[in-house]
């Protein structure tokens, strides 16, 4: 049993946008626990972790006032909320855009164009730290969900609300005019944790980091005439040096390696003119240099 001062109390998106990522997130990093059973709390069987599944509005809230020890929340959210926590790392997942759109109809000229007009959207502290760096005087108009069917009714002049491929605007009759703040998931923490919990912490981001490091690289495979090797391994150099080991056939051998997704995309052709034949391209799970 861990000592429960240690344990990292973690908030969670019970279900939306944010939940699939995040869930998996902590199974690639060998943290188990039940979800989608309908509880609201849960406990890790092998980690330190009690997890909370909670509305995502609520999560900047809740480790701001220490009832989480941490959050995954939308940048987003996590802005708009005006809460304080420390921004500790940033997952990479549930990328969006918050934008203005305007009618498709409608001329646009720039920024300008909304002094003295309206825009409606859910994110009223992001919209207005936006407008005063722009100086521009528009008013907003705050509501909590549906932002894209107010200028056809009448309500505002523009919106300004998430965007991630644009069809929601599109099939509103509006086109995107202004990004105004990019977001992605983040993991967020409680200012005043205890030592214990920061140690939980740093381990939960170990973990993370050699789970997105190894996303990033692929294990790969191939065999070359002896006579080639040095050239080859110039391209594919590995985390310290490639592994050579020598094939049944007499003057060949095989290089194990570790290479940057794109790094391979971009050197293959490379590698394949040097005399590599029989290349092979593996996931890496874990990776910690
Ligand atoms: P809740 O019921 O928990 O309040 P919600 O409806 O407010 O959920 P979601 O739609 O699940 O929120 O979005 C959660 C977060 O995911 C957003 O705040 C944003 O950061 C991100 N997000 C929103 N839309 C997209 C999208 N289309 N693609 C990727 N990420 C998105
Ligand atoms: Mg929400």
């Amino acid at each position: 049993m861990p000592n429960t001062d240690s344990i990292l109390r973690i908030a969670l998106q019970k279900s939306g946008r944010l939940s699939e990522d995040s869930f998996r997130l902590f199974k690639e990093c060998g943290i188990k626990f039940e979800s989608g059973t309908g509880k609201l709390k849960t406990s890790s069987s092998n980690f330190p972790a009690e997890f909370l599944f909670l509305r995502d509005d609520d999560i900047p809230g809740y480790v701001e006032d220490g009832v989480a020890d941490i959050g995954i929340v939308g940048e987003n959210v996590f802005i708009e909320s005006n809460r304080k926590a420390e921004t500790t790392y940033r997952l990479g997942f549930s990328k969006c855009r918050l934008s203005i759109a305007v009618p498709r109809g409608v001329e646009y000229k720039g920024i300008d164009d909304f002094q003295g007009k309206s825009i409606a959207t859910s994110y009223p502290r992001i919209l207005s730290n936006f407008l005063k760096e722009q100086n521009v005087k528009a008013d907003i108009h705050e509501i909590s969900g549906s932002v894209e069917i107010a200028p056809s009714i009448g309500l505002a002049e523009g919106v300004c609300d998430i965007v991630s491929s644009g069809s929601t605007l599109l099939s509103n009759g509006l086109k995107e005019v202004e990004v105004i703040f990019r977001s992605e998931a983040i993991l967020i923490a409680n200012k005043k944790l205890s030592k214990a919990k920061h140690d939980t912490l740093n381990k939960l981001l170990f973990r993370i980091k050699a789970v997105q490091t190894a996303q990033n690289y692929k294990y790969i495979l191939l065999n070359a005439p002896n006579d080639k090797l040095e050239d080859i391994i110039n391209m594919i150099p590995g985390m310290k040096s490639p592994t050579i080991v020598p094939l049944a056939m007499e003057g060949w051998s095989s290089i194990h390696s570790v290479l940057e997704e794109n790094q391979f995309w971009e050197n293959i052709e490379a590698i394949r003119s040097a005399g590599a034949e029989g290349i092979l391209v593996i996931p890496i799970e874990k990776m910690i240099y």
